[in-house]
């Protein structure tokens, strides 16, 4: 990390002069702490520019006088990214960027400004007979620009893909406040390197993103099952069942424990579940398309095929818009429920899926032997290989009290990801809290020529510094 000026009283009065009086303050309390309450920003003041001139002309003086610039957009990042934690650098938040430019009934092609909150970006797609898929639990505050910048995953990347698979072209501030224009909406696009696909999941520290084009995608009839599995292996089995079966049609498939279950209840987030607890794991698995009978029929055909095959134990199958929320309730209220008990340790990883229920056999044993008061709950996005693998205290215990561990903890989960030759970061990021990590576990060379772009880009290491970078 470089060194770089604080910015005080007199750095603002200087913006305020070139810029706009109005879009600096000191940081309120919204700003200050991420999602899961565990770090403060040590950042004091804040930029909200109204328009990608204001964004260009921030950085070109924060090259001049030598402060840090860390971007900002819904705050849900769980990495840090989004907040310093060391030194006094400007927060500049891109929430006031928050145009649909323009959306395009031929192609389906959106072209949005960065601070376009994402539920609002599926309420406007829907409105044109549309959908954007990207989903998250975040999804009432995450923005655009925060999702490109993380290259967000979440619960419908098996069909459609990450938030890179979701983007045609950027508008970008380059850390020396050029403005990058490759806001197309080209599907094929071989001319020369891509450098949108570079600034995509690089978590503000290449450039800021102020507008995206988007594909969006015709609207599907979709629904939803829940069932019981004994074990993981035989989820995995389903699985590959289900995929060879239903191709394209199959949107989600989703790994739930009964820990998650029992938090979403003592935590009050839900008041019953819908079918009997009595099984350790639970599937949510949902397919889309054009016609809704002719899917629920095979869909119901193929559920009952993977039963008798013992596959899968109880079922419960939507049967109306109501039961289908309910459904996907219970999943994206795990988040939460998480928060709400508090966790030791959190593992955002990724795994060849073959190899995903050795991992959590031999990751349980791992964590039994650090303490058998630990609570394990492991659940995600199963079918991309992406588990959310959460420690926590025993009940009636506090986080803080069994601290302690933590670092154990996450010494033995990621070297047993390493071993499985899976990722620490499936689709959190690295942001201030994996860099440790990132560096023991990366490939040399890709770490090189990470820091060789790094340092093209933004010589003077003012964008998010601290971030990804030791
Ligand atoms: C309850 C909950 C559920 C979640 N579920 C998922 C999930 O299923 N899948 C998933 O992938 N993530 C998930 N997340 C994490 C988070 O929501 C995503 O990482 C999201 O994409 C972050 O978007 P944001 O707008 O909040 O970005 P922020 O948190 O504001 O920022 C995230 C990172 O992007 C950078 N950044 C922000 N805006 C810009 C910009 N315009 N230009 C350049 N850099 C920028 C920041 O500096 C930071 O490094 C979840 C979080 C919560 C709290």
């Amino acid at each position: 990390m470089k060194n770089l000026v604080p910015v005080n009283a007199k750095i603002i009065e200087i913006l305020r002069k070139e810029i706009s009086n109005e879009i600096f303050s000191i940081l309120d309390e919204k700003y200050k702490f991420e999602p899961r309450g565990n770090f403060q920003n040590t950042a004091i003041y804040i930029a909200k520019p109204i328009n990608t001139l204001q964004v260009s002309k921030i950085m070109i003086n924060a090259n001049a006088i030598g402060f840090g610039v860390v971007p900002y957009s819904g705050g849900s990042g769980l990495v840090c990214g989004q907040i310093s934690l060391k030194g006094q650098p400007l927060l500049l938040s891109l929430e006031r960027l928050d145009k649909i430019r323009e959306f395009s009934p031929v192609s389906g092609v959106v072209k949005v400004e960065a601070g376009v909150v994402l539920s609002d970006l599926k309420k406007v797609s829907k409105a044109h007979n549309r959908q954007f898929p990207l989903s998250l639990a975040s999804q009432g505050s995450c923005m655009i620009g925060g999702n490109l910048a993380t290259n967000a995953g979440g619960v419908n990347v098996l069909k459609y893909g990450n938030a890179r698979d979701l983007c045609y072209g950027l508008e970008v501030v380059m850390p020396d406040g050029k403005i990058l224009n490759d806001l197309n909406d080209l599907k094929k696009d071989n001319s020369g390197y891509d450098i949108k696909n570079l600034i995509i999941g690089s978590e503000g520290t290449l450039g800021v993103i102020t507008a995206a084009s988007l594909k969006t995608f015709p609207l599907t009839n979709n629904v939803v099952a829940l069932m019981s599995v004994n074990t993981t292996r035989e989820a995995v089995k389903l699985y590959s069942f289900l995929s060879s079966k239903l191709e394209f049609s199959l949107h989600a498939f989703e790994l739930i424990n009964i820990t998650g279950i029992k938090f979403l209840i003592t935590t009050g987030l839900i008041k019953t579940f819908p079918i009997s607890t009595s099984k350790n794991w639970w599937l949510l698995v949902e397919v889309g398309g054009a016609e809704q009978g002719d899917l629920i029929e095979s869909f119901q055909k193929l559920l009952s095929q993977a039963s008798a095959l013992k596959m899968i134990d109880e079922i419960i199958i939507s049967q109306n818009s109501k039961q289908y929320n309910d459904i996907w309730k219970i999943r994206e209220l795990i988040p939460e429920a998480n928060r709400l008990v508090g966790s030791v340790s959190n593992h955002d990883i990724s795994l060849p899926l073959n190899r995903i229920s050795a991992f959590i056999e031999r990751a349980g044993a791992e964590i039994l032997d650090i303490s058998e008061e630990l609570r394990i709950n492991c659940f995600g996005h199963m079918g991309d290989g992406n588990l959310h693998y959460n420690i926590f205290p025993p009940a009636g215990k506090s986080k803080d009290e069994y601290k302690f561990y933590q670092r154990e903890i996450q010494e033995r989960v990621n070297n047993l990801v390493h071993e499985f030759k899976g990722s620490i970061s499936a689709e959190h990021g690295i942001g201030r809290l994996k860099r440790e990590e990132l560096y023991k576990y990366s490939d040399p060379i890709k770490l090189d020529l990470m820091k060789s772009i790094k340092d093209l880009f933004d010589p003077n290491g003012i964008l998010n510094p601290g971030s990804i970078f030791l």
